[in-house]
């Protein structure tokens, strides 16, 4: 795990299965229609049970570069935040909607005032983004938020599945933090 101090957060990384974290937030890498799949989505649903999947349904939609919130269910975690990643190959302007999606879960975050929130990778799954290019994206976008303080926000994780996943963001938050 990697842990590191910026203004008044904790950003950290580590490796594990999101759907097993306790943060106030969790953040899903949904799909538009809220409809669930595979990766992570399959994994928190799994995990939250049924009623997730039922607000889900009755919120309907979100658009790709947003994100909508649920309850979470039997998750440690008070909220579950569906963000929509792009489809890398498909939507043109995919570095802007990646980094729109990881702002719209901060923005939630910080309305609904919780102070620690847990991030997948978002669209490096089945939506292919490739993780040399989504890492910068999600962990700058992340960053320029703690600058901008004032927050709620004391801890933001991204847990990260695989160990070349881990180790890419290890690498470019190193990079970020220590440019040389
Ligand atoms: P997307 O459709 O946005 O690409 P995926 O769920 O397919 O979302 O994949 C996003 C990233 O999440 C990938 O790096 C994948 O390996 C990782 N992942 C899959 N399952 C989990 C899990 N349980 N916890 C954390 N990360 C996961």
């Amino acid at each position: 795990m990697i842990s590191q101090a910026i203004d008044n957060v904790t950003l950290m990384l580590m490796r594990g299965n999101i759907a097993e974290i306790s943060a106030d937030a969790i953040v899903n890498a949904a799909n538009s229609a809220l409809a669930g799949g595979g990766g992570v989505d399959g994994a928190i649903h799994r995990a939250a049970g049924p009623t997730v999947m039922q607000e889900c349904r009755q919120i309907g939609h979100c658009r790709t570069g947003s994100a909508v919130v649920t309850t979470a269910g039997s998750l440690h975690a008070r909220y579950i935040i569906h963000a929509v990643g792009p489809i890398y190959g498909h939507h043109a302007d995919a570095a802007q909607l990646l980094a729109s999606a990881y702002d719209a879960c901060i923005d939630l975050a910080e309305k609904y005032q919780l102070e620690s929130i847990a991030f997948p990778s978002l669209s490096t799954g089945a939506y292919g983004y490739p993780v040399v290019e989504a890492a910068p994206i999600a962990l700058q976008t992340v960053i320029e938020h703690i600058g901008q303080a004032p927050t709620t926000l004391r801890q933001i994780a991204f847990v990260l599945f695989d160990e070349r996943t881990f180790k890419i963001y290890a690498q470019e938050l190193e990079r970020i933090l220590r440019p040389t």
